[in-house]
């Protein structure tokens, strides 16, 4: 089911989650422990992330080094099978612009809808590690919105080979994602909104947030959508702070702030125990104000922390 539909029917705030594929090596197995714990709250869907190349040196007989491409965490697409047949759940893999030629992109999505999965989150990607900047794939996207537009032309039938007959149009519902306190690139938050409009003229038809832990940020970010007429579901993304790495961490990798009064009580703590306790309990209280304004649903970010994120949903639905 298309997760649009989803939204539009449910009268109550959805529960949504977004894993990470495991380790290349790793069994399947790893998905299933983190999911079985929160399947009692019914998710409305379940993300599965994408992870391209990362370029690595090994070093080789005669000291020399060679420079070699891996990817850490593949299988997002079988994983997305396997949940929806696991669990009778709708998954929703995330595309990717980089590392795809459009061609590419038109075959993976081919895959999923003979897969039947019905929903994307179609994302431009992070430039890789050895990359100063996001370069996209020669023949490939540069920005999501191309992504959107490539699917929005998809569902209509109309593929990359203009001289295709009689193709069976796809029928994908696609998200994109937004960032409340700024995409890092974006020179202001005005150019940000305007690109974030194009991708839902373009065809996108629910958003989905960036973590943030200021609730603020959320509200004013929505409302400022509001203005700009991005009036699709706005979807809260929430991760739950759990060690005292990601003090630091988060806001270095994903451009956040941690609010004042919450970081007061992280600093407070004598270890990571301590510190996800006052993650969880950060985390429910945000999820609370956020259920209090009637938000679409509240997705929440687990990255293998299901435990802590069973604790959060307990109180919270
Ligand atoms: P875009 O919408 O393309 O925007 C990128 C930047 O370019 C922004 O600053 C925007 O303002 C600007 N911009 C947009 N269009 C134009 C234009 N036409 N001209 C000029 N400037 C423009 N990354 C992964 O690799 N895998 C994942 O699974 C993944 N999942 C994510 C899930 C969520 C919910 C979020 C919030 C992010 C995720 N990311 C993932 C990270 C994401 O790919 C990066 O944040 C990336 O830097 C931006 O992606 P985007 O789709 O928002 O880009």
């Amino acid at each position: 089911m298309k997760l649009i539909t989803k939204l539009s029917q449910s009268k109550k705030t959805l529960f949504s989650i977004e894993i990470l594929p495991p380790l290349k090596g790793k069994s399947i197995q790893s998905i299933y422990d983190g999911i079985d714990p929160l399947m009692e709250f019914k998710p409305a869907f379940v993300d599965v992330t994408y992870h391209r190349e990362e370029y690595v040196y090994r070093k080789r007989d005669g000291g020399y080094l060679e420079k070699v491409s891996i990817r850490k965490r593949p299988g997002t697409v079988g994983i997305c099978a396997a949940i929806m047949n696991k669990y009778n759940v709708e998954a929703v893999p995330h595309i990717i612009c980089g590392g795809f030629t459009k061609e590419e992109t038109e075959n993976a999505l081919i895959d999923l809808q003979f897969l039947g999965v019905d929903n994307v989150l179609a994302l431009r990607g992070d430039s890789i590690k050895t990359e100063p900047a996001f370069v996209p794939e020669p023949g490939g996207h540069a920005y999501a919105i191309d992504l959107v537009k490539q699917i929005a032309e998809m569902n209509k039938s109309i593929y990359l080979d203009s001289e295709m007959k009689d193709a069976a149009p796809t029928n994908f519902c696609v998200g994109v994602s937004c960032y409340p306190e700024k995409h890092f690139e974006a020179p202001n938050i005005t150019s940000d909104i305007k690109y974030l409009k194009a991708k839902v003229d373009a065809g996108a038809e629910y958003i989905v947030t960036q973590m943030f832990f200021d609730n603020s940020k959320y509200f004013e970010f929505v409302k400022l959508c509001r203005e700009n007429n991005i009036n699709v579901p706005i979807i809260p993304g929430l991760k739950i702070l759990s060690s005292k790495q990601q003090v630091t961490s988060l806001p270095k990798i994903f451009h956040i702030d941690i609010p004042q009064a919450f970081y007061e009580a992280l600093e407070s703590c004598k270890d990571d125990k301590q510190i996800k306790e006052v993650g969880i309990k950060w985390c429910i209280e945000q999820s609370k104000e956020l259920l209090k304004e009637n938000v679409p649903c509240l997705h929440y970010y687990t990255m293998g922390a299901s435990e802590a994120t069973r604790a959060v949903a307990k109180e919270v639905f």
